[in-house]
């Protein structure tokens, strides 16, 4: 594996005509943004570039990629994955791809890198933030399409730049994209200023279940299948959930437990500074960053919980 600079990325994707860019499973707006950006940037050079078809992209992040996606890559095709950070973060059935992956975008620190070439900034609070920079290089000037594409990315990964991962080049890229003309309002209008009654329905029985230990400093909060079913939320529901516990007065560190299916439970965990998210699921052999990270467990829901529980800091 070679670890690559901007510079030498942008040289890298210069010299090559054909893509393909992989975004990761429950595909976020970073994952999804910063592929659309790159599709769209490759091909302003007169490249042949498209996104692959990840069936779990929802509703609400589809809309960057019309017009932009591919079934299966050919004979030839450069496949580029961003913001994933592990072979396990592909969905399922990219998975006979993982080892024809010749670069990585991330800004997940590496446990074990998997692709040929990376350009990995565990700094950057978004991939859509490294994108920037790349596109830049490259001497690709943002476009509307572009412009809403990178926001969505940068601003999803930092809680529209509330989060402390948030950084000046956060910012410089938010401001580029309203340079180049991106409805910014809009995108936070509806990111984060709508609420689909199904997800008030289920805020309010997280704010019934949630456990608290450590004197109401942890927040462990295992959500049933059936609840999910009952309620009827859909994954656009759900998308940033896990954040609400964690903005509960008091806690300092938060797990939310979701099943997912075949005895598998999805585990997403929410730190405030000091405190870290990323070496409670690395214990699982998941991971992230300090301040958001997730895992998944093969464990029924209880013990799952209590496991998480078990391995959430000592206070
Ligand atoms: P999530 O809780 O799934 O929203 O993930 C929070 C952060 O941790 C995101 O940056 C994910 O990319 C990362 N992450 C989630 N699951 C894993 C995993 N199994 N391995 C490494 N990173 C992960
Ligand atoms: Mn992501
Ligand atoms: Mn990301």
């Amino acid at each position: 594996m070679s670890s690559l600079t901007r510079s030498e990325t942008a040289r890298w994707l210069t010299d090559r005509d054909r893509f393909v860019i992989l975004t990761h499973c429950r595909p976020d707006g970073d994952t999804v943004g910063t592929a659309a950006a790159l599709c769209l940037g490759l091909r302003q050079l007169g490249k042949t570039a498209h996104v692959l078809h990840n069936r779990e992209v929802t509703l609400k992040y589809a809309p960057l990629l019309a017009g932009l996606t591919k079934a299966w890559p050919q004979e030839g095709d450069v496949l580029v994955a961003v913001d994933t950070a592990a072979v396990q973060r592909l969905p399922e059935d990219f998975l006979p791809l993982a080892e024809k992956i010749a670069l990585r975008i991330d800004h997940h620190g590496t446990r074990e890198s998997f692709t040929a070439f990376e350009l990995v900034e565990p700094e950057a609070a978004a991939c859509g933030e490294i994108l920037w920079g790349l596109l830049e290089l490259m001497g690709i000037s943002l476009d509307k399409p572009m412009a809403e594409a990178l926001y969505t990315a940068v601003a999803t990964d930092t809680g529209c730049f509330r989060f402390p991962n948030t950084t000046p080049a956060s910012f410089r890229t938010a401001a580029a994209c309203a340079e180049a003309g991106g409805d910014l309002a809009a995108i936070n209008r509806e990111i984060f200023d709508t609420n689909s009654f199904r997800k008030l329905k289920i805020q309010s029985w997280i704010t019934e279940n949630t456990r608290f230990l450590a004197g109401g400093q942890i927040a462990v909060c295992a959500i049933p299948l059936e609840v999910e079913r009952r309620i009827g939320v859909t994954e656009d529901d759900m998308d940033g959930i896990s954040g609400f516990p964690r903005s509960i007065e008091g806690v300092k560190i938060a797990a939310t437990l979701r099943e997912i299916g075949g005895g598998r439970v999805k585990v997403s965990v929410r730190a405030l500074p000091g405190y870290d998210a990323d070496r409670v699921c690395a214990h699982f052999g998941g991971g992230g960053h300090k301040g958001a990270a997730g895992c998944t467990i093969s464990m029924p829901l209880a013990e799952a919980a209590k496991a998480v529980a078990e391995a959430m800091p000592e206070m």
